[in-house]
């Protein structure tokens, strides 16, 4: 009977295996038309600063609509698409069309924002990125101080060549972000080395807030950190006023979550911020 049952269960886990790995090699396969067939869409998180009760810019998040899976989202297709260079194609679309947006919103006469785009590795080893930012910069006429490049700490670890790309691109103006910190592999001396402008505390770390003592202490010690650099701290993941009190308690001076809004189309987005009295809902 035991065994009956192991072997069971051992064709439920293959089964699973190998939905799960037939579903990676269609997404792999799909992911080169995605951009091409205009599957791929934008939407935008608010970013809020505390300090001055506005919206001081956007996240772009990355959709897939596929034809036949439906809406996949960045976590399962993000990290198909770094195992090759197809990260760099989608990456390319994604800053593009941030930038196309944003263009669009400051037409509309909504107030100045800042645009942030999520950079993968892959795209900064490659030599041209540098030159594909300050392209798309003209192109949708946008000041350099308007968009800011998140990175996370694990693909700073990656290489020299990353970092000289980074540095150039920051000396135009363009803003720098860590991402998620705190979850890769942190080292202290990189935050030094290269002159970042933002640290962006991952959302594991505000979960549990304030009831984890622990998260407490790594948010405090994140924000003394950020001090002593002079870098701007943003809290992700700020789900309720709870998260919200306390972060204001550590002196963090920007937050992002559902608490205000949950990623949106750009029209939406536009409307939300035109809408929202952002001093009402802090209060
Ligand atoms: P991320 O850059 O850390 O983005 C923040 C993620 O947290 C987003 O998930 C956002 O929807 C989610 N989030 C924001 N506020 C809350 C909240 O209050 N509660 C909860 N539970 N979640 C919240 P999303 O859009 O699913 O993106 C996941 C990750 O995929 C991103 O994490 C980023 O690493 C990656 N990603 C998304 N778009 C792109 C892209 O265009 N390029 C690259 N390279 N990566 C991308
Ligand atoms: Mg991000
Ligand atoms: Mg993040
Ligand atoms: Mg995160």
């Amino acid at each position: 009977e035991a065994k009956r049952q192991g072997k069971n269960r051992y064709c439920i886990y293959d089964f699973a295996l190998a939905m799960e790995f037939n579903e990676r090699l269609r997404i792999e396969r799909s992911l080169k038309q995605a951009i091409r067939n205009d599957e791929l869409a934008l939407e935008f998180q608010p970013l809020i600063d505390l300090q001055t009760s506005r919206v001081y810019g956007v996240e772009a998040l990355c959709r897939w609509y596929h034809n036949e899976l439906g809406m996949i989202p960045p976590d399962r297709f993000i990290p198909i698409a770094e195992q090759s260079d197809v990260i760099v194609d989608i990456g390319s679309w994604v800053l593009r069309e941030s930038c196309r947006v944003l263009r669009g919103w400051m037409d509309s006469g909504l107030p100045e924002l800042k645009v942030s785009v999520n950079v993968s590795a892959r795209q900064l080893t490659d030599s041209r990125f540098a030159a594909l930012v300050s392209r798309v910069l003209t192109e949708f006429n946008i000041a350099p101080e308007q968009l800011e490049l998140e990175i996370t700490e694990t693909a700073l670890q990656a290489n020299e060549q990353i970092l000289r790309q980074l540095e150039h691109i920051h000396k135009s103006g363009v803003g720098l972000a860590i991402d998620d910190f705190g979850t890769g592999y942190s080292s202290l001396s990189r935050l030094k080395e290269l002159t970042f402008d933002r640290v962006k505390i991952d959302r594991s770390f505000v979960r549990d807030l304030p009831h984890s003592s622990n998260d407490i202490e790594i948010c405090r010690a994140v924000m003394a950190l950020c001090q002593v650099l002079s870098l701007q701290v943003t809290a992700e993941g700020v789900e309720n006023h709870e998260q919200l009190d306390m972060l204001r308690e550590l002196g963090c001076h920007c937050i992002q979550g559902y608490l205000f809004s949950r990623p949106l189309r750009p029209e939406l987005l536009a409307d939300w911020i035109r809408q929202t009295d952002i001093a009402a809902v802090l209060r």
